[in-house]
């Protein structure tokens, strides 16, 4: 555990982007469990404050199980009157911005986001407010505008429409793997091994891993996204369910420029349901992916075929928003699943039965963007022993 000499001396180090202090040999030794957006930025941020850290990763940042481990992923400010995670936002927009430049490699493509509401506009509404408050540009286009601007997209059954200028949109897996790397070169170290579900009852002084063998360390950081709830039956179990979610690459016909980014921003269709998309990057095709919490999944073992149903929710809705696409050919898809928690709060707290063994999860289909952020909090909480915001933490459950 981290005494109150080393938690004072630790906690003095200064936020810096470009090159964190050297590991020092005093610094509390940190396992961090899990190398997704989550566990990857705590990680890096805990190098970076002087820790000494190891990353385990059962297998490996931002692979094809893990729910970070999709190609894009979304990054907004609106979050209606969660103005929490509005601000949260902010704050991970400034790291991402800041970490591109010393990394000299672009992971955020500033498309900005199109919002689209039915007659219910109250989300709008207040996520204009929160934004305003944050810096965050924000503008309610006139239709006649919206038109001449995406003329790709037809606004039947849309009745206001809210333009985020700063959103865009993310490199998720590769995010994943750049944050490790980094972190690597601050001095942690990695290890490809999975961390058996420990009951820690008082202070835990070892990680078990599968196979046998374990960690020794001062603290736990566990940031095992939709596999907490199995990690950790007792405290988190069904307080993490991960649903099966799918995205679609659509292609649009040859040289035809429309739906690529340039030409068109990430866009959301908030009504009944929400369905969203992020436009042609990299040569990948139109994204397209209905937000609904899909069935019950399981991480390890679930089959990621893209299933008759959503492909058939995608295709109609294509139909209607974007009738040039109509035909479209599938390109291709991703299988993932959301780790939701029963309020789509994040969950970030201490095991409620061990004081060095922190959880971090609960994503709920919105925490990618929050990684840098996410993870600059994290750290701050394990190195200061200091005490999470009331909406993360598990006592919230005990209300319900
Ligand atoms: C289809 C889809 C679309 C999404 N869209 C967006 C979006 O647009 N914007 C946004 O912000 N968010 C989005 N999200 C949500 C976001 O991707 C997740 O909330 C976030 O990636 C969760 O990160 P994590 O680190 O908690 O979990 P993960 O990325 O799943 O990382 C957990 C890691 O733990 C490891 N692990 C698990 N068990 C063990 C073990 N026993 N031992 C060792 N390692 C272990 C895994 O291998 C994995 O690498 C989306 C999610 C999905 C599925």
């Amino acid at each position: 555990m981290l005494t109150r000499r080393t938690v004072l001396k630790l906690a003095a180090v200064p936020f810096v982007v470009a090159a964190g202090p050297s590991i020092r040999a005093a610094a509390p030794h940190v396992v961090v469990i899990g190398a997704g957006a989550f566990g990857g930025w705590t990680a890096l941020s805990l190098a970076r404050r002087g820790a000494r850290v190891t990353i385990v990763d059962a297998w490996g940042p931002g692979n094809m199980r893990a729910s970070s481990g999709g190609e894009t992923r979304v990054i907004r400010g609106s979050y209606g009157d969660r103005v929490m995670y509005t601000r949260m936002a902010a704050r991970a927009l400034q790291l991402w911005r800041a970490h591109e430049r010393a990394w000299g490699r672009q992971l955020y493509f500033p498309t900005g986001a199109l919002w689209m509401f039915g007659t219910d506009d109250s989300f709008a509404k207040a996520s204009v407010k929160a934004m305003g408050a944050e810096g965050l540009p924000v503008e309610r286009p006139a239709f006649d505008d919206a038109r001449r601007r995406w003329p790709q997209i037809n606004f039947e059954g849309i009745s206001s429409l809210m333009f985020e200028k700063e959103a865009g949109y993310l490199l998720a897996r590769q995010s994943c793997a750049q944050v490790l790397d980094q972190a690597r070169a601050l001095g942690a170290e990695y290890r490809m091994a999975a961390a058996r579900p420990p009951s820690p009852k008082g202070p835990m002084d070892r990680l078990p891993l599968e196979g046998g063998g374990s960690i020794v360390a001062d603290v736990f950081v566990f940031a095992c996204g939709p596999w907490l709830g199995r990690l950790f039956p007792d405290v988190i179990g069904t307080r993490v369910r991960p649903t099966r979610q799918e995205t679609f690459y659509f292609g649009p016909s040859a040289g035809d420029t429309r739906f690529n980014e340039g030409q068109l921003p990430v866009w959301v269709d908030y009504r009944d349901r929400l369905i969203y998309g992020i436009p042609g990057n990299a040569h990948r095709g139109f994204k397209i992916a209905d937000d609904t919490p899909g069935p019950d999944f399981d991480p390890t073992n679930g089959e990621r075929e893209n299933s008759p149903a959503q492909m058939a929710v995608a295709r109609a809705f294509l139909k209607v928003r974007f009738p040039a696409l109509a035909e479209a050919p599938l390109l291709g898809g991703e299988v993932c699943q959301y780790e939701n928690s029963p309020d789509s709060h994040f969950i970030v707290d201490r095991h409620p039965g061990s004081p060095n063994v922190w959880l971090a999860g609960g994503g709920s289909g919105h925490g990618f963007k929050m990684g840098p952020a996410l993870g600059e909090m994290v750290a701050d909480l394990v190195i200061t022993d200091g005490t999470p915001d009331a909406q993360l933490r598990l006592a919230r459950f005990d209300k319900r």
